[in-house]
């Protein structure tokens, strides 16, 4: 049978990561189905989760009314279960938040050991694109940042993979954020890689998937 993964279906920004992990699967030649979830059953059985970019406050009351948090942390913790978030996806998979996630009583999954901020670039650089050297790949990525977090500090088990470049010092943030890390089979990512038709961040999730299904 082939890999089973999903892409939470709750709020944000969930339909181009069903195409790109459809195309992952193609371009790896793996045998995959994949589409959205939102219950319980859904995700008892998947191999693995994509959580999508949109508003993590929303979202991680969604997890929470859906009765999936739980069950989430569960199964990431005792099976090393694989989940990909990306933008508010990685914010909830984060340890600790900031002011604005503490504010707004947004319960993070805690599955990182990382620190985020939340809208880390403000309002003046809302919405970017910058190429990114990102840890394992052979050719720079491609990344669209949109209201975007970044990773304030990492520890324990937690690896960054890559940073952003940026010319001067952000404000509470300082130079070249980490805008992408891993933990076990879980991958933080700041930017939207489901935006770009350049799949490899979703190949690389597929490639993690298929080596935890053969464990
Ligand atoms: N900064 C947003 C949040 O706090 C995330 C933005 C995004 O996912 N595009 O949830």
């Amino acid at each position: 049978m082939g890999l089973k993964i999903g892409v939470l279906g709750l709020q944000g920004a969930f339909t181009e990561h069903v195409d790109a992990v459809r195309a992952a699967f193609q371009r790896r030649g793996v045998a995959g189905e994949v589409g959205t979830v939102r219950r319980r059953e859904e995700l008892a059985s998947l191999d693995g989760l994509v959580m999508p970019g949109g508003e993590s406050t929303t979202i991680s009351k969604l997890l929470r009314k859906f009765d999936l948090h739980d069950l989430l942390v569960e199964r990431a913790t005792q099976e090393d279960f694989p989940i990909l978030g990306t933008c508010a996806g990685m914010i909830l998979l984060s340890r600790e938040g900031d002011g604005q996630v503490e504010k707004t009583e947004t319960r993070l999954l805690g599955l990182m050991d990382m620190a985020v901020n939340r809208n880390a670039f403000g309002r003046q650089r809302e919405s970017f694109e910058a190429m990114l050297d990102l840890k394992g790949f052979d050719a720079p990525v491609p990344g669209v940042f949109i209201r975007a977090p970044a990773v304030i500090r990492t520890w324990g088990a937690c690896e960054p993979l890559g940073t952003l470049y940026v010319a001067e010092a952000i404000p509470g943030i300082g130079h070249d954020p980490i805008v992408a890390a891993r933990q076990g089979n879980r991958l933080g990512i700041a930017f939207h890689p489901e935006l770009t038709g350049d799949t490899r961040v979703h190949e690389r999730f597929v490639e993690m998937v298929d080596a935890w299904r053969r464990r």
